[in-house]
């Protein structure tokens, strides 16, 4: 009953996908990766439905403040785990003073709930979030809490490949991290590679433009791939347009097996290995209740 007429139609010369069904999919029983989720804003923007028990990934913040929230939500699911950051949409905040501010409020509460990664943050030019300078110095802040508390860092980074390439030259990740939501060419992934760092594909690989990214996911080696929703925003095609879930991951999954011309369940496990490996360099291992 999905439309799977825009996936059909996919791709160009390049890379040409052709998934003929998704008969397969059955949602309630199946195991769940997602390395980025966000179980508040989804709550927020009503969509009240439980996340599924079954899921692996990290769910991250949108402030820094909304760590117990998310816990209360996600209580009982124990293959979850947190992130605390400020992206830099932090800096537009009424109650944002300073980049070194920011970090001593991080560090408190990464401490206090033992969250296990740091961020998102990093630098978005696409909005107008505040001067980029200001994002740099949080950016770097974070990077600096990464390997002061030894917890991977989660990186946002939209129209900004420049300025963050820049910034991973000059720093070292002792307890690595994720380029969320990898969404530039493969020449722009090199230097996360380079610095060790995990690569995320979200659903924009599955759009119709995008065809600098699938070639990303395609040489993107086996050992540092990661998928994400970035629920509850972009969504995947077939389900491009509705609010988006962790469920919807298997969409992402079928379609870099597709392009990979990967096996999708050992492209799965790959993708569990790499971030069980990613969580063990964390000294994080969350708050119990
Ligand atoms: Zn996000």
């Amino acid at each position: 009953m999905v439309d799977t007429k825009d996936l059909k139609s996919f791709g160009s010369n390049a890379v040409r996908v052709r998934v003929s069904s998704w008969a397969h999919f059955s949602f309630p029983s199946m195991n769940i990766f997602d390395s980025h989720f966000h179980s508040l804003i989804m709550r927020k923007n009503g969509d009240l439905s439980p996340i599924p028990a079954s899921i692996t990934g990290i769910d991250v913040s949108a402030d820094p403040f909304d760590i117990k929230e998310r816990i209360e939500i996600l209580k009982g699911l124990e293959n979850v785990s947190y992130s605390v950051g400020s992206g830099p949409w932090r800096i537009a905040d009424e109650d944002f003073s300073s980049p070194q501010e920011e970090a001593e409020t991080l560090e408190k509460i990464i401490l206090e709930y033992d969250a296990h990664f740091i961020g998102e943050c990093g630098l978005d030019l696409f909005h107008d979030y505040g001067r980029i300078n200001t994002q740099k110095e949080l950016f770097e802040a974070q990077i600096m809490l990464s390997r002061k508390l030894k917890r991977p860092i989660i990186i946002h980074s939209r129209d900004a490949a420049e300025d963050t390439v820049e910034i991973l030259k000059k720093n070292t990740f002792s307890s690595s991290g994720i380029m969320h939501c990898f969404s530039y060419d493969k020449n722009v992934m090199k230097k996360p590679l380079d610095k060790g760092l995990y690569i995320s594909f979200s659903g924009n690989v599955t759009y119709r433009k995008n065809e600098f990214i699938r070639e990303a996911a395609i040489y993107c080696p086996s050992d540092r791939i990661l998928y994400e929703t970035d629920s509850p925003y972009l969504s995947p095609v077939p389900m491009r347009g509705k609010k988006n879930r962790p469920e919807y991951t298997e969409y992402i999954l079928s379609f870099l097996s597709e392009i990979r011309k990967e096996d999708r369940s050992a492209l799965y496990e790959k993708v569990n290995e790499n971030y069980r490996r990613l969580l063990s360099l964390s000294e994080g291992k969350g708050r119990a209740d």
